[in-house]
């Protein structure tokens, strides 16, 4: 078994408290990436994780023991960081079979995984180079390749796509997710990518300010964010936030009534995603003031305003809307998310 238990971490750098009181459970086999903005503390967790850094309170267990004030080495897990070095004294075959080379794997198998892994990560050209004759992406998939060699139980990635321009950060992601799935290894993937963490995860950890703020699969977090900051960080658009008054228990928006938890107040908050909603004539459903309608040839993507309100929406390419419309759009009422106006907190 290789799970990953983080109980009550925390970590105070000074007076800076960087994890507040961190707590997540990550099964063996499982991908939970750790997605959030520059500076909400991800980094810190994995590095304590890996044994890099210390943490001020908490435990971490690896497969049912603690390895608290165990060196990285001995947690039996592989490491990518995002600028994680290569070795330049090596060639790139020699970095990728180094922690086979630790293992003392015999010849053969070296010769097998480096092969395997240097297929895998598109770098079998240059098995003979050195780093310094490599570009940053291709020195990036280097340090892929050396941790996937070893067939890790457990592997911690830190933006390992980053350098990656756009084509190939999505050909790698796709490849990435078919050889961990078939490995079975445990994998914890820090992002800022939405899009990555969406595509790549069995449960996504967002976090905020110190703290995980939801934990769950991508497509639960994506419908039914447990806050405001959730849904304004996961999805592009990010989900729309409308402030509507409450009366006798309902939401009315034109011809429409939605009712609204009961626990709500005088107020409360509509979230709604960009494509939860239906074109209609302007006297139903919210009218939608257009400001901007921009073709995507996938979609149409409309900025503008509802309730004097910014919103933006999808809708289907076909769909004849142009900048300076009204419209009508009726949302889906399983769709919508209502939230606290005070605390940002859905009402579930
Ligand atoms: P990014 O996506 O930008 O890498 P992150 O979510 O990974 O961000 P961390 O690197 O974990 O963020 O940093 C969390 C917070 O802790 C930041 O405010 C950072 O400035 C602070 N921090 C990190 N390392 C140290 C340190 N060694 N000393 C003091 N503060 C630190």
């Amino acid at each position: 078994m290789a799970n990953i238990i983080i109980d009550r971490i925390r970590k105070n750098f000074g007076t800076f408290q960087a994890l507040k009181e961190v707590s997540l459970t990550v099964n063996d086999g499982e991908f939970v990436s750790l997605l959030g903005p520059s500076g909400c503390g991800k980094t810190t967790l994995l590095r304590i994780i890996a044994g890099l850094e210390s943490e001020s309170a908490g435990d971490i267990r690896i497969g049912d023991r603690s390895v608290v004030g165990l060196q990285p080495k001995d947690r039996g897990l592989a490491m990518v960081f995002q600028n994680y070095a290569v070795f330049p004294h090596m060639t790139v075959f020699e970095n990728v079979a180094f922690g086979l080379r630790m293992q003392k794997a015999d010849e053969a198998r070296v010769s097998q995984q480096v092969k395997k892994a240097a297929a895998l990560l598109h770098i079998e050209p240059y098995l003979d180079r050195y780093p310094n004759k490599l570009s940053g992406g291709q020195r990036q998939r280097v340090a892929v390749a050396r941790a996937l060699a070893v067939e890790p139980k457990v592997l911690l990635m830190d933006e390992p796509l980053s350098n990656l321009d756009a084509l190939l950060r999505l050909e790698m992601r796709t490849e990435l997710k078919t050889v961990l799935q078939s490995s079975g290894t445990t994998t914890i993937y820090v992002t800022h990518d939405q899009t990555e963490a969406m595509g790549l995860s069995d449960r996504i950890a967002v976090m905020h300010d110190g703290q995980i703020e939801q934990v769950g699969h991508p497509v639960d977090i994506y419908n039914h964010p447990a806050t405001r900051f959730v849904g304004g960080f996961i999805g592009n658009p990010p989900m729309n936030f409308i402030r509507m008054p409450v009366t006798d228990g309902h939401v009315i928006a034109g011809s429409e009534r939605f009712s609204v938890p009961p626990q709500s107040g005088p107020e409360i908050i509509l979230g709604l995603r960009g494509e939860a909603v239906v074109l209609a004539p302007p006297s139903e459903g919210f009218q939608m003031r257009v400001r901007v309608a921009e073709p995507m040839g996938s979609h149409l993507l409309l900025t503008g305003l509802i309730e004097n309100q910014p919103v933006r929406v999808i809708l289907p390419a076909a769909e004849k809307v142009a900048s300076g419309d009204v419209i009508g759009l009726k949302p889906d009422p399983a769709r919508i998310s209502w939230l606290a106006p005070d605390s940002g907190k859905a009402y579930l």
